[in-house]
């Protein structure tokens, strides 16, 4: 990964909002600029080199993962390290401006940051400038999405495998994990969605204790994390005899689905790929039970921009990776939906997803 070139961007953001330094503390920021990948560390990116701070316990990690930064290891915490460092460095000089993330900073956190500044050193709120950086993904990324993306994809084939009526949703969503741990995966994007039943109207019904009845729908929605990326998808599954509507709104969702992914190029807005997939379930008369937004950024973070929802106005670019998922929910009865991740090439879309949409009923 470039880390050099990405801190170099971020330098022209800062010097262009009039910041000395820019204090990155989101860690998927701070991983995606420097490669640590540790759960407690600083960076300082400032105009003439960029300074990573962390604790001991991030010793050895730190000496492994961090490029393009120089590190400093204590036994304070990396707050404090960095007090340190900006009192020693700044004495007498002139009144210094640092940005922090302000999106991402607890009022606790921003009062503890102020405590430890050094006086002569100000701290103002700074806009999100690491965010519209990971926006596009550069060819290495990409390398790394499509990766997660495929093993993620093996854990469908394993559902498939052991879902039953009878079976408790834990059950399925506790082999697809395995299955990930034993092919490599780092760990998993999120909590596994392994929706039964009623349950399967939950946009987000994490996997229950409860068997899997006969008849209704199964929405499995699961990811893994490879590379340090992030892997999304949704498949939807009958269980026992299939009804006629049950077909009927399964085929309009993948009918929104295709759509949606078919308006996916750069010169589109994130609303007009939302409205694609929301005019088909129009057509349906099924627009109501659309509940919730078409998709959603992903990259180092599960969610991340841009957002595709109606009215967005962000102009889709290559190197943009999103997924597509729309659905339809009865309460209390059953949902479908159906989720691929696409990237946004020079002409129009690559779909990373290599799962079928075929209607299975088991
Ligand atoms: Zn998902
Ligand atoms: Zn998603």
């Amino acid at each position: 990964m470039d880390y050099k070139l990405r801190q170099d961007k971020l330098r022209e953001r800062a010097g262009a909002a009039r910041l000395d330094a820019l204090l990155v503390s989101h860690l998927p920021n701070v991983h995606y600029l420097c490669g640590f990948t540790g759960s407690a560390g600083l960076l300082l990116v400032e105009a003439r080199g960029s300074v990573f701070f962390t604790d001991f316990r991030y010793d050895t990690q730190a000496h492994e993962e961090v490029k393009d930064a120089r590190i400093v290891i204590g036994r304070k915490p990396a707050l404090e390290l960095l007090g340190q460092h900006l009192s020693r460095k700044r004495k007498g000089s002139r009144s210094w401006i640092i940005g922090f993330e302000a999106e991402h900073l607890t009022i606790a956190e921003k009062k503890r940051l102020t405590r430890f500044l050094p006086s002569g050193i100000r701290a103002k709120d700074a806009a999100a400038m690491v965010e519209p950086l990971r926006l596009i993904k550069d060819d290495e990324e990409l390398a790394c999405i499509r990766e997660a993306v495929k093993l993620g994809a093996r854990l469908f084939d394993r559902a498939l495998e052991v879902l039953r009526v009878g079976v408790a949703e834990v059950d399925v969503a506790a082999e697809m994990e395995f299955m990930a741990r034993r092919t490599g995966a780092e760990g998993m994007s999120f909590p596994t969605i392994i929706a039964s039943g009623e349950r399967s109207a939950l946009p987000h019904g994490r996997a229950s204790a409860d068997p899997v009845p006969r008849g209704g729908f199964v929405v499995c929605d699961f990811g893994v994390i490879l590379g340090g990326y992030c892997s999304d998808q949704t498949r939807t599954v009958w269980v026992g005899p299939v009804s006629k509507e049950a077909r009927r709104v399964y085929d309009a969702v993948q009918e929104a689905q295709l759509a949606a992914t078919e308006a996916v190029r750069p010169g589109v807005t994130a609303g007009e790929v939302d409205a694609a997939a929301r005019n088909v379930l129009g057509k349906a008369g099924l627009a109501e039970y659309f509940t919730h937004s078409t998709g959603h950024g992903v990259g180092l973070e599960i969610h991340e921009a841009p957002r595709i929802a109606a009215g967005q106005k962000e102009v889709l670019q290559p190197g943009m990776v999103i997924t597509i998922e729309p659905g339809v929910y009865f309460a209390g009865k059953w949902g479908v939906r159906i989720e691929d991740m696409v990237a946004v090439t020079p002409t129009g879309c690559e779909v990373l997803t290599p799962t079928g949409k075929h209607f299975i009923a088991v």
